[in-house]
């Protein structure tokens, strides 16, 4: 049983004001293992002051600094690569490979935004006048449970990069990943203030963070409906806002494609995080003429697929990280059968042999119309949905008939073919043949799924405001 009861302000671990205690579970028990004392409004206004005072000196930093700090940084976390691991498998119920690669980007985030850094130009020419890219002031930034440690770190690294100054609200769910982090990057010695974590509920610190006069630019991942709630509160003082909302996102399989290797690709970008992943392939475009084929290969291939206790390395779909989740996703797999789509793999209820533990089944639906509330809403849960079309033309028009726009996929056997497709689709990413992942790359949404990019320079960016000097230069 953990008992986390100190908040990060100033450089230093502190008791909070707030006095809400907060239960942490272990998703695949549903035994509680840790206990975290929630901040406040109060406290996260301390924090905020604390990032302002710091903001000055901080912005004025060399380049050099902040990077021999990200690099820091980056080995203090990296030396509790194996903390962090257990920490989100124990409070998340993260399978092992998906886990370990999380405690791993948790670091290689950083040493990431030390090497954009690196090649950043902060002042440039446009016409006669220099532009100087300026750090926007104090950066609020808030993570969502399914990935906190790396949402944390990623985040942190692009507004230090910056020079902006930070207050961090992580997930509430996720105490335990938090102060691991925490305690690393405590190591790592900035200049108190520099940045603050304050671990309290969304609609109090939260809240406070993103309507606060001192706090310059957000930086947000979690639901689209908070978002925009926040996105309201940013208003009335202007603040950059930078979103990371959620997906719908869509996997086109081209006629072209060999369903031996294509079909493994689909699953593993389907149920990838146990399908609690914003980047979810959760809407499969398959052709009319080969569905026959495609819905036998798939069934095949689920009932292959493990669900169950994370800690076994086969384990492919972890348990869903709370009861709300769980009870969230059987009310879409329910949904999906009353709505008259056919279910192929998986279905209601927990995998067999499991009593206890948020598990769902891997499901699979299968004569599912664009229209129907499976196919258009974020689900976040391992439940996917098998969508035909007659032609290209009506494979994109059903791609992007959709209100979010993060990610998605083509895959076919001619690259070039595909590459045509992945022109025509409005997302932020489109992965052609490959699941991998680019940290370079910018990273967001169109539509609803979000505003603004993360990742490499255009992620560094978006802490910046572009300020033109003009008439300081005599040629
Ligand atoms: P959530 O929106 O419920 O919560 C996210 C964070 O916002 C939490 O820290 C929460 O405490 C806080 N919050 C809640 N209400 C708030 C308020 N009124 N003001 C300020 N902060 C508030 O999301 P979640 O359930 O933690 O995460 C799952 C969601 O995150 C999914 O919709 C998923 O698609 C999305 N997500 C998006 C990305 C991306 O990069 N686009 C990545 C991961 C997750």
């Amino acid at each position: 049983m953990q008992d986390i009861d100190t908040i990060y302000i100033d450089g230093a671990f502190v008791t909070p004001h707030g006095e809400e205690r907060y239960d942490l579970f272990n998703p695949a028990t549903e035994q509680v293992i840790g206990r975290v004392r929630l901040a406040d409004a109060q406290d996260a206004d301390l924090a905020i002051a604390a990032a302002k005072r710091a903001f000055p000196a901080f912005s004025r930093t060399s380049k050099r600094e902040r990077i021999d700090m990200l690099k820091r940084m980056h080995a203090a976390v990296l030396a509790r690569e194996d903390e962090l691991f257990e920490a989100i498998t124990e409070e998340y119920g993260a399978p092992v490979s998906r886990g370990r690669w999380m405690a791993k980007h948790a670091s290689a985030v950083l040493l990431e935004a030390a090497k954009v850094l690196q090649d950043f130009a902060f002042t440039r020419r446009a016409g006669t006048a220099d532009v100087v890219m300026q750090p926007l002031g104090v950066a609020g930034l808030i993570t969502p449970w399914n990935s906190d440690a790396g949402f944390i770190c990623g985040k942190l690294a692009a507004a230090l990069a910056a020079g902006c100054t930070a207050v961090i609200k992580p997930s509430e769910m996720s105490a335990m990943q938090t102060r691991v982090v925490t305690e690393a990057l405590h190591e790592a010695g900035l200049p108190p203030g520099v940045f603050n974590i304050v671990t309290g509920r969304g609609d109090t610190v939260g809240a406070r963070i993103s309507a606060h006069p001192d706090v310059a630019k957000l930086s947000f991942t979690g639901s689209t409906a908070v978002g925009k709630t926040i996105l309201r509160s940013a208003a009335d003082t202007l603040k950059r806002v930078t979103l990371e909302l959620g997906g719908k996102s869509p996997a086109i399989v081209l006629d072209d494609a060999d369903f031996d290797v294509v079909v493994p690709l689909v699953i593993q970008a389907g149920f990838m995080n146990s399908g609690q992943a914003c980047i979810a392939g959760t809407r499969i475009l398959v052709p009319q003429h080969r569905l026959d084929e495609f819905e036998a290969r798939i069934s095949e291939e689920v009932s292959r697929t493990q669900a169950g206790d994370p800690r076994d390395p086969q384990t492919v779909v972890g348990p869903m990280v709370s009861q709300k989740q769980w009870e969230r996703v059987q009310r879409y797999i329910r949904l999906g059968i009353d709505e008259g789509a056919r279910l192929i793999a998986g279905g209601a209820g927990r995998p067999e042999g499991v009593g206890a533990g948020w598990f769902v089944r891997p499901t699979v639906f299968s004569g599912v119309s664009n229209d129907m509330t499976i196919a258009r809403e974020e689900i976040f849960g391992p439940v996917l949905s098998i969508i035909t079309y007659r032609d290209t033309d009506e494979a994109i028009a059903i791609a992007n008939d959709t209100p979010y726009g993060l990610q998605a996929y083509v895959f076919s056997a001619d690259p070039a073919r595909a590459s045509e497709v992945a022109a025509r689709i409005d997302a932020g990413r489109v992965l052609v043949n490959t699941l991998a992942h680019e940290p370079a790359a910018p990273f967001g949404g169109f539509k609803q799924s979000g505003i603004g990019r993360e990742y490499g320079a255009y992620g560094l960016e978006a802490f910046l405001e572009p300020k033109a000097v003009l008439g300081a230069r005599r040629d």
